[in-house]
């Protein structure tokens, strides 16, 4: 029988429908502001905590003057992708960059951390491949793995003892572990020694996506691995993002010659798309530098964390173990994450309720996040209004 268009319809309102009842609904926002700690968010003046630009480098003067003076040498679109003609010396240049900043022989930039975990894992491994992953890694690393028709053994979160077992399995073929640096909901770090050792001792390749380490954590932002002290022998591919402590967009792979030419052979997420504009690739090589430069955007972060979490512990808050710029509130049920969420922006503050799929399911929350440009002002409003909420005011 054919299918009536009004049924399908009709079954998709009544699953956004349950959708809304189950407090798990998602809406946008419409923002008319850079990215700051007070942005115009719906028509209205809020005090932000719940952008990725920890280092306050979105709305930097000379990022900003690198991209329009980049759009004006070389116009907007790159035309095509990057093996036809869109590579240009400025993406070149920035790979460059990229990879004396990781301290390895080569980088290759992608149009999002999305699409560059998405061209490592599919490149790298294949049907009889087994790609180890933790529980709470990004989504996108979930769905690399799933296109990649791999086997998938996902290991509980920073747990070595079921990685271990999941690794003494029978399985041939080649082996990828792969973890967030920093975990993008808890703010914790990923226990990347032992799990190099891990990956050493069963002869699997170790993947980190820093997305949240890099500009953030280790001498000159070096990210998680340059806080543990690891190079490219224990963790040969390095992912990182440069949307969040970079302030700008885009990606980057960072390894040996032989991992980055083989994605630039296979990796179909940076095959088939077009090169992003080469203005961005100048704006990232300003902020590149300004977030090595610049410790005291670092130090300013840790400084609002250990002071946020002295006084919200002091609360009674219910604190994770993050010593990150993510600091998440545990609410437990999605209604009490959104509840919360709704009383602090009725104070003026904006700081989002996580909810399932996005963290798993009884684990919703606030997720709070700090910014080297929020204010001791700005911290203090945000206490003043999360003291509201343990009270139950
Ligand atoms: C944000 C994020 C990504 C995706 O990066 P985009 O550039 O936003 O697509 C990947 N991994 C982690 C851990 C992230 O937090």
């Amino acid at each position: 029988m054919r299918a009536d268009k009004a049924p399908l319809m009709k079954r998709l309102a009544t699953a956004l429908d349950q959708r809304r009842k189950a407090s798990l609904y998602r809406s946008r926002r419409v923002v008319s502001s850079p990215q700051l700690p007070e942005m115009e968010v719906d028509g209205r003046r809020l005090l932000a905590f719940c952008s990725n630009d920890y280092l306050g480098l979105a709305n930097h003067p000379e990022v900003v003057r690198a991209l329009q003076q980049g759009a004006t040498d070389n116009g907007v679109g790159s035309g095509a992708a990057h093996l036809i003609t869109g590579h240009t010396r400025s993406h070149h240049a920035l790979e460059e960059e990229l990879a004396a900043f990781t301290r390895r022989p080569r980088a290759l930039l992608f149009s999002t951390g999305y699409m560059a975990n998405l061209g490592v894992v599919t490149a790298l491994l294949g049907r009889g491949d087994r790609l180890f992953a933790d529980r709470l890694n990004h989504a996108s690393l979930l769905d690399a793995g799933l296109l990649s028709r791999a086997k998938m053994m996902r290991y509980r979160h920073a747990d070595l003892d079921s990685l271990r077992s999941r690794l003494q399995l029978d399985g041939g073929g080649r082996a990828l572990i792969a973890t967030d640096g920093v975990f993008s909901m808890d703010g914790d770090l990923a226990p990347l020694p032992s799990l190099a050792d891990l990956a050493a001792s069963h002869d699997a390749w170790l993947m980190v996506d820093d997305a949240h380490g890099l500009g953030v954590l280790g001498r000159e932002g070096g990210g998680s691995l340059s806080h543990y002290g690891l190079g490219e022998e224990q963790v040969p591919i390095l992912m990182g993002t440069l949307s969040k402590g970079f302030g700008t967009h885009g990606a980057f792979v960072a390894g040996s010659e032989a991992l980055i030419e083989t994605l630039i052979q296979h990796a179909r997420s940076y095959i088939y798309t077009t090169a992003p504009p080469a203005a961005l690739a100048e704006a990232t090589r300003v902020s590149l530098r300004i977030a090595r430069q610049e410790s005291w955007r670092r130090e300013r972060l840790k400084q609002l964390v250990e002071r946020f979490r002295r006084s919200a512990g002091e609360l009674g808050l219910p604190l994770t173990d993050s010593q990150t710029p993510i600091q998440p509130i545990l609410a437990g049920s999605a209604r009490q994450a959104l509840d919360w969420s709704r009383r602090l922006e009725t104070q003026g503050i904006l700081v989002s309720a996580i909810r399932p799929p996005t963290v798993p399911e009884g684990s919703a929350r606030l997720r709070i996040t700090f910014s080297a440009n929020h204010s001791d002002r700005h911290l203090q409003r945000l206490l003043d209004a999360l003291s509201g909420l343990s009270k139950g005011a």
